[in-house]
């Protein structure tokens, strides 16, 4: 299998990561940039042909690990969108907000470039492309491992991170890999502790509050 991650490395939005086998190509995470001068503009391209995913493996609702599922099914993807329930409920609110807040951006932008003589733009996707993409959405059951494609294992599990998140496991052959997701803190009251991973090969961990310690609760 070959990893790549197309966004959220050195940076901390836009979490996604590219999964080649030999016959196939998933995501885990497509999640939107945000911030910064050239955001806008990284959102709008994938470095690769949204039309030949596969399968999107989705660790949580946040905007920086979602937010670009719907521009992917706008530019070709027609596969599924494997997620826990509740993430998909979270989505639902957190994308159709973020379709309005962008078609109401769009709106306003071009008013202005209108009144200069210039090309409307766009919004990136419209809540009519939401409603397409959560439709796409496959539920799939914490520590229920699944197999997506042929000699692949995979398996949600609790991340502790805020409703629905999970942390994944995959599972090729006698190899593991670990995709943290954002992980939560162990006993607080509104979300399930982490769980704690196999035995595995690499882990790509999520590293925002690396360096530093958080305040005792
Ligand atoms: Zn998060």
């Amino acid at each position: 299998m070959k990893i790549t991650p197309v966004g959220a490395a050195l940076e901390v939005t836009g979490s996604s990561f590219l999964l080649e086998t030999e016959s196939e190509r998933f995501l885990v995470d497509c999640g939107l940039f945000q911030g910064g001068p050239d955001a806008e503009e990284r959102n709008r391209e994938f470095p690769f042909k949204p039309k030949e995913i596969s399968a999107v493996f989705l660790t949580h609702a946040h905007l920086d690990h979602c937010g670009r599922l719907p521009l992917l099914q706008k530019q070709g993807f027609s596969g599924s969108i494997y997620t826990t329930a509740p993430t998909r409920d979270v989505a639902q609110f957190i994308l159709l907000d973020a379709a309005k807040l962008q078609e109401e951006d769009a709106e306003r932008e071009s008013r202005k470039k209108l009144r200069a003589g210039e090309t409307p733009v766009l919004p990136l996707y419209t809540e009519q492309d939401v409603v397409y993409t959560l439709s796409q959405f496959r539920p799939v059951i914490y520590e229920q491992a699944f197999s997506p494609a042929e000699d692949l294992q995979v398996t949600f599990r609790q991340s502790g991170h805020i409703l629905g998140s999970a942390f994944l496991e995959f599972r090729q052959g006698d190899k593991t890999v670990v995709f943290s997701g954002d992980l939560g803190s162990p006993r607080r009251n509104v979300v399930p502790d982490p769980a704690l991973p196999s035995t595995c090969d690499l882990v790509f961990c999520e590293s925002t509050y690396g360096d530093r310690m958080h305040k005792s609760r």
